[in-house]
């Protein structure tokens, strides 16, 4: 690659429109003396027809986009390897301007699919069963960086322009590495512009962003994106919901079940999704189920067992399926909504849990850009 292997996006210093919301560019424009209208040309060009260059939108001037193109790019995660698996699961790993990698997964499905992406390289959280949890946090990713993997798949799927209806990526998901509620803006600013109509034109509906129990950000969710909500429960007793998702020290089930209560618009219709890891004779006892069932009372959930996914060094086992099925059974007899989820792409390694950038190979210190912590 021309410029050597870290040159991505760095040897162009032209600043990148891509992530800017319709707010920004319009100000964007504003500064280089362009009226309103200008904003939103390039707006529908960039999120609804995912053009990448300016010599593509036609009904600007010649002069105008060459003026454009000058000072400003629309940028692409790059593409490291795409790989598919056996069950149709694709996952991307993506380089970022910076040299961090992140990745990408999409899962299609009959009548649906679904894209995984990532808010941050790395996770400051240290969830035991989780491989992203291994990894050292980095730093967050930026707009342009989040809902850039939605237009990278848009690119690869070959679905642009935004499809009114028949398209390939129903539903987004916040599921990918790191914890989006600790990188509220600018996932906040991503989920934007998924959700503007006259650009990727995704519903709040078919948003999902899963939180480990950020309570004071689920709050601030709730007023400002309002999409729907998937908590990382795996665990219906303070003593071992703090082996497992450490978090819950600082703000334990009870607080975080109250603020799920408290969610804004739950109906049967829309309910919260509680995720819950099945770990062999850890937490997937008829016991464990009933307590479940406690302590959801008088919330709409549905929930989504997710059998455990092992990577290397991991310490648990997976339940077994009789126990699984056992355990959403009893969910299921007390009327509550269960699915089991299948473990996709695990051939590619794409499964929940299992995603890990190469980078990590490079010290965090070192993808930080900083000196050695030592030196
Ligand atoms: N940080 C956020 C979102 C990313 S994790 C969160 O924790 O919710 C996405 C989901 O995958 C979470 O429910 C997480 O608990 C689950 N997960 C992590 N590691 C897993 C593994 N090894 N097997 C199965 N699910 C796992
Ligand atoms: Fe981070 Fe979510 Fe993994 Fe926990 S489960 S370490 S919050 S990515």
């Amino acid at each position: 690659m021309p410029g050597g292997p870290l040159a991505g996006g760095n040897a162009d210093s032209r600043k990148d429109l891509m992530g800017l919301t319709r707010a920004e560019l319009t100000t964007e424009m504003e500064q280089i003396g362009e009226k309103r209208f200008r904003a939103d040309q390039i707006f529908n060009w960039i999120y609804f027809r995912g053009v990448t260059s300016f010599e593509n939108m036609t009904d600007i001037s010649k002069g105008m986009r060459a003026k454009l193109d000058e000072t400003y790019r629309i940028g692409r995660p790059e593409i490291v390897t795409a790989q598919v698996s056996r069950d149709g699961t694709r996952k991307w790993l993506l380089r970022l301007a910076d040299g961090n990698e992140v990745e990408t997964v999409f899962i299609p499905e009959p009548g649906r699919g679904t894209l995984c992406i990532s808010s941050q390289v790395g996770c400051t959280l240290t969830c035991s069963f989780c491989h992203t949890g291994t990894q050292a946090w980095v730093r967050n990713l930026t707009a342009g960086e989040i809902a850039g993997q939605v237009m990278m798949a848009r690119d690869e799927l070959g679905e642009w322009p935004t499809p009114s209806d028949d398209r390939q990526i129903t539903n987004i998901v916040l599921m990918g590495m790191g914890e989006p509620l600790f990188n509220y803006d600018n996932v906040k600013a991503a989920v934007d512009l998924c959700k503007d109509e006259k650009g990727l034109n995704f519903s709040r509906r078919r948003i999902t962003l899963s939180t480990s129990g950020i309570v004071p950000e689920i709050r601030r969710a709730g007023a400002e994106m309002q999409v729907m909500l998937a908590i990382s429960l795996h665990a219906v007793r303070d003593d071992l919901r703090d082996i497992l998702v450490p978090i819950n020290k600082r703000w334990p089930i009870k607080e975080l079940l109250a603020a799920c209560r408290d969610y804004p618009s739950l109906s049967n219709a829309r309910r919260i999704t509680f995720e819950y890891v099945m770990l062999q004779d850890i937490n997937d006892s008829d016991a464990d189920a009933r307590e479940l069932l406690r302590v959801l009372e008088g919330i709409p959930s549905k929930i989504n067992l997710i059998p455990f996914n092992p990577w290397p060094g991991s310490n648990y086992g997976t339940s077994d399926p009789d126990r699984v099925q056992r355990f959403g059974e009893i969910i299921r007899n007390a009327g509550i909504m269960a699915t089991i989820r299948r473990p996709r792409g695990s051939d590619i390694a794409a499964a929940c849990g299992q995603l890990k950038s190469e980078s990590e190979r490079t010290p965090a210190w070192k993808r930080r850009g900083e000196e050695h912590p030592r030196a």
